[in-house]
């Protein structure tokens, strides 16, 4: 096969990913609707320590030509769309906080709880309809067991206002549950050992909409390489649910530009707008 042909085989398969055909039932698909799915089990390999190096150009843009492979990405899972009826309020309580309480809190899955203080679960609204995505606990986080409450909160929690909403409307959760040290970016394997928790808490609560704050965060949720200049500001999909990425608080408060405030409110707008909700005036 010549070079030509095999890029154009590679971005076929991507886009066949991208629109989620894997996951399309072939065969019986009469027996496949009707049985109900059992809860999604994602399969993400887990690469070794050495394997693994930690990204450091977290906003910048990466070459695209890289594989997914070679990053550390895994390709989607393939799993069953969101067909089971939605859990009652008390129900979502009840099983978030049992998985936090007998799995997370104590968990010693990746080598991020050798330094943690406490694990960040996530908090919020069981029923919320928006669910913003962060990268990973920072030092106030990791200090108080909370999600966004440093400076990257505060600005979170404007952002929330500036949607006519209260934090306390959203949920939050981050991509991994203990804080990496020194605040750097999440290995693709801790990633990888991670994620199935929040996985859980998606599968649970089932907002309408995921936020996906900053480039980690995004590429993760959607498997992709692609940079945030190119991602933020369109709509995309994981499984079922409607996602737009957007820039994370933490990087327009390193780049307060009137350009990326502007980049981000728009993305919020937009989340509002789909989800048929009030958009305030500035
Ligand atoms: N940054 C994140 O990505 N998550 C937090 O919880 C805090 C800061
Ligand atoms: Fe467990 Fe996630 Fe913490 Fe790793 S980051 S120890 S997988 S809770």
């Amino acid at each position: 096969m010549d070079d030509a042909t095999k890029a154009r085989l590679r971005l076929y398969l991507r886009g066949e990913r991208a629109l989620g055909l894997s996951s399309v039932p072939t065969g019986n698909s009469a027996a496949v609707e009707q049985s109900r799915p059992e809860p999604p089990q994602p399969i993400l390999p887990v690469k070794s320590p050495v394997q693994s190096q930690a990204r450091t150009n977290l906003f910048g843009s990466e070459p695209e030509a890289q594989s997914l492979a070679a990053e550390g990405l895994s390709p989607m899972p393939t799993v069953p769309s969101f067909s089971a009826p939605a859990l009652s309020t008390d129900e979502k309580k009840h099983r978030l906080a049992a998985m936090n309480e007998s799995e997370v809190r104590g968990c010693t899955k990746c080598r991020l709880c050798e330094q943690r203080t406490h694990t960040v679960f996530g908090e919020g609204d069981v029923d919320a309809k928006i669910f913003f995505i962060g990268e990973g606990p920072g030092e106030t986080e990791d200090r108080t067991g909370r999600p966004f409450v440093g400076r990257a909160g505060e600005l979170l929690n404007k952002m929330t206002a500036g949607m006519g909403l209260k934090r306390e409307q959203v949920y939050i959760a981050n991509i991994v549950k203990c804080r990496p040290p020194g605040n750097r970016v999440p290995a693709p394997d801790e990633v990888a050992t991670c994620t199935p928790y929040l996985e859980r808490q998606l599968e649970i609560i089932r907002p309408r909409a995921i936020v996906t704050l900053g480039l980690p965060a995004t590429q993760y949720m959607l498997q992709t390489k692609t940079s945030m200049g190119r991602l933020r500001g369109q709509w995309h999909k994981w499984r079922d649910i409607k996602l737009m990425p957007t820039y994370h608080p933490a990087y327009v408060l390193r780049n307060p530009t009137y350009e990326t405030r502007a980049a981000v409110w728009s993305d919020l707008k937009q989340v509002l707008t789909e989800l048929g909700m009030p958009v305030p005036q500035k």
